[in-house]
């Protein structure tokens, strides 16, 4: 037994001190602002000691362990001071990962993390394994080991989670691709993004499996300084791979060892090229976990797409609402754009993170037809678009937004909510945002 200290009281962090409580540590949890009642009613019923609103520095610096949540950065000072001291500082993903025996498949990346990782569940259902989902998504990873029992877990992992990640092995690890994000919490070195995307890949042995994108120059850069024991498999759009997937004919082709799986494109659910991508990284998933092609199949043409990417809300008038408020950056909302196929009333904005919109230019200039700037200050959209765009108007409120879509959209149009930016503005978080969408769509 020994002494564990949690710093962090949301999802992560509750599960973490669950599972020391279990495993027979001593526990105590720590945030420096309130926790909601839920956790605080989880932590009480399994009798945890924690604080909230503060951090009582002697009961931290006197724990052998420190699980910290994913949302502190690592230059608190409280942070510096328990590194300074020597105690090891993980993440909880590292912490539960110690006490898990179940094959772990990990999805990282800069976009496409939750629909893929859930596709990959929903496919491992399909065949009839014992499988839970966690990491990023829902319940938290801990909380399942110290409570579940399964045989495979898929798991999103960001990186910041990868950030305290040490002995952690993924069995198979995806990574999906590498852009520009959260580069403040990386001293504003894409090099330092780069090697924690690539920490997923720690420890694994030439019995376990690496599926990436060779599409992505990062990623592939990155895999050349690097030495690594994984089986490597490589997914493209753009050229045949031996091993992994490819895209030929209109079909998507998938080769692991001496397995061929080939399925049409268009039979898959999830429509646009990045979705190609994320279902190619499913599929060879599959094949590596020897899933039948008919479950593949069946899985991959019935997955039904994940709330707040690309969800399609509802026609009216012959016009179609798509809610794809998880867009908080410009590389997801290129996608978005890039797999519409009707002329386009885009709303977007919202709280700029240093947003470079210049890869969008083409694709708005192409497909963009009114714009609707929904953020607490619109200057910069209004700068950067005011020659790519015909109209363009400001909203204060997703109903003002979509009443606004309303009015200037003409039947066959697409009106698409993909803001490149993130919600806090306006917002309590994305899932806020979309959720008015959707509401003011439906009173239409
Ligand atoms: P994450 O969990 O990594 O944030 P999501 O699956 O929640 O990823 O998707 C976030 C946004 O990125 C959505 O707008 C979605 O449509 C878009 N997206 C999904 N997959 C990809 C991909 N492979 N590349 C780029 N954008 C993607």
């Amino acid at each position: 037994m020994s002494k564990v200290v949690i710093l962090g009281g949301g999802e992560s962090g509750t599960g973490a001190a669950v599972l020391a409580m279990v495993k027979g540590h001593e526990v105590f949890l720590s945030d420096c602002n309130m926790i909601t009642e839920e956790a605080r009613n989880i932590l009480s019923q399994n009798g945890i000691e924690f604080e909230e609103g503060g951090h009582t520095r002697e009961k931290i610096m006197d724990a052998q362990l420190v699980v910290k949540s994913p949302g502190i950065p690592d230059t608190v000072p409280i942070i510096d001071e328990i590194t300074a001291a020597g105690i090891p500082v993980i993440s909880e993903i590292e912490f539960a990962g110690k006490y898990d025996k179940a094959k772990k498949i990990c999805v990282t990346g800069s976009n496409g993390k939750t629909t893929t990782a859930s596709i990959i569940y929903f496919l491992l259902k399909n065949a009839g394994l014992n499988v839970g989902l966690a990491g990023n998504i829902g319940t938290s990873y801990a909380y399942q080991v110290a409570t579940c029992d399964y045989d495979y877990y898929v798991l999103e992992i960001s990186s910041f989670q990868l950030d305290g990640m040490y002995d952690f092995k993924a069995d198979i690890a995806v990574l999906l691709n590498i852009t520009p994000d959260h580069l403040d919490r990386y001293g504003n070195e894409m090099e330092n993004y780069i090697k924690a995307k690539f920490r997923i890949t720690q420890n694994m042995s030439s019995e376990d499996c690496f599926i990436f994108c060779a599409d992505d120059q990062v990623s592939i850069e990155h895999l050349d300084k690097i030495v690594l024991h994984a089986k490597q498999l490589p997914f493209s759009q753009e050229k045949e791979v031996e091993q992994g997937a490819f895209v030929k004919e209109e079909k998507m082709h998938v080769k692991y060892t001496d397995k061929d799986y080939q399925m049409f494109l268009n039979e898959l659910s999830l429509q646009g090229k990045h979705n190609i991508y994320n279902s190619m990284a499913a599929a060879i998933t599959g094949k590596v976990l020897n899933i039948e092609n008919d479950v593949v199949r069946e899985s991959l043409t019935t997955f039904q797409g994940v709330e707040h990417r690309l969800e399609k809300v509802l026609k009216v008038k012959n016009v179609l609402y798509i809610n794809d408020s998880k867009a908080t950056n410009v590389n997801s909302t290129w996608y978005a754009l890039e797999s519409m196929t009707t002329p386009v009333v885009w709303i977007a904005g919202g709280k700029d993170k240093g947003n470079d919109y210049e890869p969008l230019f083409e694709l708005v200039k192409e497909k963009v037809r009114v714009m609707i700037c929904l953020g607490a200050d619109n200057r910069k959209l209004h700068e950067c678009f005011k020659d790519k765009v015909g109209e363009i108007y400001d909203a204060a409120s997703a109903s003002e937004a979509v009443e606004l879509a309303y009015k200037h959209s003409i039947p066959g149009e697409t009106v698409l909510l993909s803001p490149a930016c993130a919600s806090f503005d306006l917002f309590k978080n994305f899932e806020d945002r979309g959720k008015q969408f959707k509401e003011a769509v439906s009173k239409l």
